[in-house]
């Protein structure tokens, strides 16, 4: 790797404010001598290059800033059982906290679609045992629901993708099968007996539905690359540098066949790295705290939880 993942931030952001300072250039400098014909550009230029550049980021950011709306109905009584018993890790959290997992959970299945794939039918208890997992990431943060999510296939077990194949015109079979995936375009795929295995297990650092949601927050920036959605300006590079310095020691770990409180399909790329760190901290957080503490601060601070010291709320600053 011969770029740091703070210059290929730093490097995109410059790319974009070149790219409109070069246009402005172009635009300006005939103005000098014919102001009335290119003042019109200048407009125009503006536009599409704000249109281009600025408009989606500030969509993205609008999106997600834009608080969850929660439901005037109380959840059904008898999800309280059903997510403490689905879902163990659930039984962590504070009163208060389980009761806005609850109503999550409520807003997560009113907006997303959960359906079944391979022959695989869609119960409540299985929706809701996803919705709980997927919203546990969201109960101690102020951002939107997923909002480019709309919806979850859920196989009966680990499918094998298929893919077109142009020779024969068919779907064909490809690859190794799989548990999950993101995909930036509204779709989440998990297979049913690793979601719920995953829930089932609060402490064996893998989850695949936790896995598969980090994937979202990240994917939410328009770039799936261990930098998730909704982190201040001033975060983003002692973000960067603490995921690339974990991030090279793991590969490193993964080399060596050493094992390491995360599980090393994290050493893949800064996205997968991002996702297995989520699990490790929802799961194994204590491991986690002590053998990573800048990671496990960053997270932290991302969450909005200290799942170590018993799920406790973080205090934030107010922006
Ligand atoms: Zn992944």
């Amino acid at each position: 790797m011969k770029t740091s993942l703070w210059s290929e931030l730093r490097g995109a952001g410059i790319g974009g404010i070149a790219t409109l300072v070069i246009l402005g250039g172009i635009v300006l400098l005939p103005m000098v001598y014919e102001p009335g014909v290119f003042a019109a550009m200048v407009v125009l230029v503006g536009v599409i290059g704000g249109g281009l550049w600025f408009a989606p980021r500030l969509l993205t950011s609008m999106k997600w800033h834009k608080p969850i709306r929660l439901l005037p109905d109380p959840p059904p009584p008898h999800w309280t059982s059903l997510v403490r018993e689905r879902v163990p890790i659930s039984q962590e959290l504070r009163q208060e906290d389980f009761q806005r997992l609850l109503k999550l959970i409520q807003v997560f299945l009113h907006e997303k679609h959960v359906e079944g794939a391979g022959g695989f039918e869609v119960t409540e208890e299985v929706a809701v045992t996803i919705a709980a997992q997927a919203c546990l990431l969201l109960v101690w943060r102020d951002t939107g629901m997923y909002p480019d999510l709309r919806t979850i296939i859920v196989y009966p077990s680990a499918t094998i993708p298929k893919t077109f194949d142009p020779r024969t015109g068919l779907l064909e079979e490809s690859g190794t099968p799989i548990l999950g995936q993101s995909w930036d375009t509204g779709v989440v795929i998990l297979s049913w007996s690793s979601a719920a295995q995953g829930a089932f297990d609060p402490r064996d650092g893998q989850n695949v539905v936790l896995h598969e949601f980090a994937h979202q927050l990240d994917q939410e920036t328009g770039e799936a690359d261990g930098v998730p959605v909704g982190l201040p300006l001033s975060a983003v590079k002692p973000w960067a540098e603490v995921m690339e310095r974990r991030f090279r020691q793991l590969k490193a770990a993964d080399r060596k066949g050493r094992k390491t409180v995360l599980d090393t399909y994290g050493a893949t790329n800064y996205a997968e790295f991002f996702a297995v760190a989520t699990e490790a901290f929802f799961e194994k957080p204590e491991q986690l705290r002590q053998k990573k503490p800048d990671l496990y601060g960053l997270l932290t601070e991302f969450y909005g939880v200290d799942p170590a010291e018993g799920m406790r709320r973080m205090d934030r600053p107010v922006a």
